[in-house]
């Protein structure tokens, strides 16, 4: 079994102890962290991922328990062993990057080895050499860091934190504040820190598109540790007994909803089971097709084939019948929802109401091809005035279904409930599809 590196046993962080606000950031926090392990901290904001960080640090004293590293007590430590432990067993990223603002790039790096004493030639190499590997080009060594993009910056951060070659590396939502193309690269720096340099990385985010790059994630929510997963894309450090993991739904789920605790997560799969034909790969699969469609490279044909073909050829492998009629209402649906976005096209103009009339009747039309529920001629007249007042934006759709239930001499259209709920459902997605017109960019942005 590889040595423990980090051990977190039953801990309890308190702020403002003894005081009205006092309030428990972590609660009994227990787990185990190996040697040259990727862990990341997840979990929503305010969940207790940068006290744990910290703690990890030696910032936060324990109210109870330990926090053990290398078989040391940390927090028993006297003030001289705490310093040294800060400086040469950790080093640490912020969000912020926290560079020195009024001292060069060079200078940011080699400070920690400046604290050790060390002639200037030395650390200044060592400093140069870290920079040259995370992608800081020697011209821009001796520049300030605000001449900097904030990727860089932070790219310089993570030489400092290395400059004096820790073995547990922390880094607290380092990059919370870049751009996408930005944080990819300083996530790369992460894992090469771990994989090349062999370093223990503890990394805290709330994106769960970073969640592959650890080996295990800590789940938390309000202070506590709620469950451990193993990621099982990534040979373990911990070992774990043949068969020891499994990997279910739930942890596609967990993609799906990173923030949800099992519990919640066993309910959405039993709430699928339940009402769904298909199951989450199918749903994950589809969106593509519907991402396609919407962008208008599939038409009604090509989506049939799509949810005819084999799953393992890129389809979804259902049945003839149940894909015909899945295809139709899909592109039915779509083809009405133009009748909602042209009626809302000319809200503004003179002369709306008789265009209006015609699109309600095509959206009615609709209606009653989908759903087939008999109408009077009285129902009818009062379903024209309803949806015109469900289209143009002046009832909501809980007002839309209520007037449609209400008995006539309240103004209602006397349905029955069921029949209600379906005519108000297929209005509403018939409203979601026509009322918000998606730009070119939107589109184009969407991946697929
Ligand atoms: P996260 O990093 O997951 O967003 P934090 O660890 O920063 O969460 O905070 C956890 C909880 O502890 C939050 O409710 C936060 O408001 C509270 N907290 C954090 N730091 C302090 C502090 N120094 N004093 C009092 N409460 C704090
Ligand atoms: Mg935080």
């Amino acid at each position: 079994m590889a040595k423990i590196d980090i051990h977190i046993d039953d801990l309890v962080i308190t702020y403002n102890k003894g005081k009205a606000n006092e309030f428990n950031a972590l609660q009994h926090v227990e787990a185990e962290i190996y040697p040259r392990e990727y862990i990341i901290l997840f979990g929503p904001s305010g969940c207790g991922k940068s006290t744990l960080l910290y703690t990890i640090l030696g910032g936060n004293k324990p109210e109870s328990g330990h926090m053990w590293v290398k078989g040391e007590d940390i927090y028993a430590y006297t003030p001289a062993e705490m310093n040294e432990y800060q400086r040469n067993i950790i080093g640490i990223v912020y969000q912020q990057f926290n560079l020195i603002m009024s001292l060069t790039v060079l200078d940011n790096v080699a400070l920690p080895r400046l604290f050790l004493g060390r002639p200037p030639s030395e650390r200044n190499g060592r400093a140069s050499e870290l920079l040259r590997r995370f992608g800081i080009p020697e011209r821009l060594e001796n520049k300030l860091p605000m001449m900097m993009s904030g990727g860089q910056q932070q790219r310089v951060s993570v030489a400092r934190a290395l400059v004096n070659d820790p073995e547990i590396l922390l880094a607290d939502e380092p990059v919370g504040n870049l751009d996408s193309i930005s944080s990819h690269h300083v996530m790369e720096s992460f894992a090469e820190v771990n994989e090349v340099d062999r370093k223990t990385v503890i990394l805290v985010t709330h994106n769960a598109a970073h969640l592959p790059y650890a080996h295990r994630v800590f789940y938390m929510r309000d202070g506590v540790l709620r469950r451990i997963a193993v990621n099982p894309a990534k040979p373990q450090i911990k070992r774990l007994k043949p068969g020891q993991t499994i990997v279910t739904e739930i942890e596609q789920l967990t993609r799906l909803w990173p923030y949800l605790d099992p519990i919640e997560l066993k309910v959405k799969s039993i709430v699928n089971f339940a009402t769904q034909d298909i199951d989450f790969n199918q749903i994950e699969r589809m969106e593509l097709f519907v991402l396609d469609m919407l962008k208008g490279s599939l038409d009604e044909e090509m989506f049939f084939k799509k949810l005819v073909t084999r799953y393992a050829d890129g389809g979804l492998s259902m049945n003839e019948e149940g894909a015909r009629i899945m295809a139709k209402r899909v592109f039915t649906l779509m083809k009405y929802s133009h009748e909602v976005q042209r009626f809302r096209d000319i809200i503004d103009s003179d002369d709306r109401f008789m265009h209006q009339q015609k699109y309600i009747e095509r959206i009615l039309e609709y209606l009653h091809e989908e759903i087939g529920v008999q109408v009077t001629s009285e129902q009818q007249k009062l379903l024209q005035l309803g949806v015109g007042e469900r289209v143009g934006g002046i009832i909501t759709a809980e007002e839309f279904e209520e007037k449609l239930v209400l008995p006539f001499h309240m103004g209602g259209l006397a349905f029955r409930e069921t029949d209600a709920h379906l005519l108000s459902r297929h209005l509403e997605k018939l409203i979601a599809q026509g009322a918000y017109k998606v730009q070119a960019n939107e589109l184009a942005g969407a991946h697929s």
